[in-house]
């Protein structure tokens, strides 16, 4: 028989979604072991105690999150494990339903409940551990969250509904969380907020990205600073410029344009049209020249005609971005967007995305082609069979292209960065040897 709910107990935490996500799962980790729980990620072997933190931003997320759940009450009704939490955007949304649904669960919570979580499992919330965080990623690199929620109002987008109004993080508290990942060997820091540009807005009450950027850099240790997530109307070029500034701040920039259609950029709310859009991008290579944009489009919202549709194919072949990633819409209740019908067929929506990514994966292809033979600065991240696996400055980890070295005939550490040359390339890999 196990030992209920007692400081020995070993928890479990399996996190689902995304990068924000993942980094609300490291603090719950690093409050839970400050208060001596044995604590393991994404792992329920031997575990008492199993903690799911859900997403809940499509439909296709919500389902594995009740997947996992049900998968969970099964093992507490077998006797495996002793109790069961759910936390996260899944549970903030429908908490309600979910207790009527699945009461094998002993407790659900919201996005913001952590110290209600803590003081179930009869645990401590620590504020002086506030800007530390046990890291799940490979020790050289770490997610820093450096707002929460957001206050756009895009009409698709049920992140406001789960994660709330804008809240910056002050930046002290992020250089300090900055300086802990620094010591702890972290060389490269990814920026994440539902929105990257409104930082500063709410307690500075002005946009201050740029001086936070200014800051972190300054730390000594990170190598390497990334940006995810920027909303494209009003952009403050201000950002791009001190990113021209500083070598460690990678000439990377993801921002969701999400459509090229001025009917269905405003059916979606985004406050912006092709014509801005494509001044923009202009604007911003000309600025950094090579900086790589990565990007994602939503397909199939309400209405998308099949002349909406080829608006968005000739405006990613035009505007040829370094990255591209495509979702398929998803019709989400209290959305502003669940007032129209969701009306484009589901299998065109998946042959739109497909079309999509067919483009891109022609661009991606002759992009890297101008490559083969440049020297490139990698991060190596791991060794998988015969290679060293590694990025550039200008790929993100599990969404961008990837180094490949042969482990056969070189070595690499894992967390250092290295000077390699192309030698060859595929649509999204890159194979290289090192200069030494
Ligand atoms: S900016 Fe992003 S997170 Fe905010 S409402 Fe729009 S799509 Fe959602």
């Amino acid at each position: 028989m196990k030992t209920k709910g007692t400081r020995a107990s070993k928890v479990s935490l399996i996190t689902l979604g995304c990068s924000k996500n993942l980094v609300d799962s490291e603090n719950i980790i690093t409050q839970l072991r400050a208060n001596d729980y044995a604590v393991t990620h994404d792992q329920v072997a031997d575990a008492d105690i199993v903690i799911v933190n859900t997403c809940g931003f499509i439909d296709l997320a919500k389902e594995e999150s009740v997947n996992t759940i049900l998968e969970c009450a099964e093992l507490k009704k077998e006797g495996t494990i002793d109790k069961l939490y759910v936390t996260g955007c899944l549970s903030q949304r429908y908490k309600d339903d979910l207790e009527k649904e699945i009461p094998e669960v002993d407790a659900y919570f919201g996005t913001v409940e952590l110290p209600s979580l803590l003081h179930t499992l009869q645990a401590d919330y620590k504020h002086e551990l506030i800007g530390e965080r046990s890291i799940t990623t490979p020790a050289h690199y770490a997610y820093m969250k450096i707002s929460e929620g957001c206050n756009r109002t895009c009409s698709f987008c049920a992140i406001p509904l789960m994660r709330g109004k804008h809240v910056s993080k002050p930046i002290e508290q992020l250089v300090k969380e900055a300086r802990h990942f620094a010591r702890q060997g972290v060389k490269e820091l990814i920026l994440i907020a539902q929105e990257l540009t409104y930082y500063g807005l709410d307690i500075y009450k002005k946009r201050a990205l740029p001086e936070l950027l200014e800051q972190l850099s300054a730390v000594d240790g990170i190598g390497w600073i990334r940006l995810h997530y920027a909303y494209p109307s009003k952009f403050p070029l201000d950002v791009i410029h001190t990113m021209s500034k500083h070598e460690n701040i990678c000439n990377y920039l993801d921002m969701p344009l999400q459509h090229a259609s001025d009917r269905v950029l405003a059916a979606m709310r985004r406050q912006i049209t092709q014509a801005e859009t494509r001044e923009l991008i202009k604007n911003i290579r000309n600025i950094i020249p090579g900086i790589a944009i990565r990007t994602t489009f939503l397909v199939g919202y309400p209405g998308e005609t099949a002349d909406d549709f080829e608006e968005l194919c000739q405006f990613v072949r035009d505007m040829r971005f370094e990255r591209v990633g495509v979702f398929q819409y998803s019709h989400e209740e209290d959305t502003n967007a669940y007032n129209f019908k969701d009306d484009v067929p589901a299998e065109v929506k998946e042959e739109r995305a497909a079309r999509i990514m067919e483009i891109q994966q022609e661009i991606s292809l002759e992009k890297n082609q101008m490559l083969v033979g440049k020297e490139m600065k990698i991060l190596v991240d791991r060794k998988e069979g015969d290679y060293f696996i590694g990025r550039t400055e200008f790929d993100s980890p599990e969404v961008d292209n990837e180094v490949l070295v042969s482990a056969n005939d070189h070595f690499m550490r894992i967390g250092d960065f290295e000077q390699v040359r192309i030698t060859d390339v595929h649509e999204y890999d890159l194979f290289a040897e090192p200069i030494r």
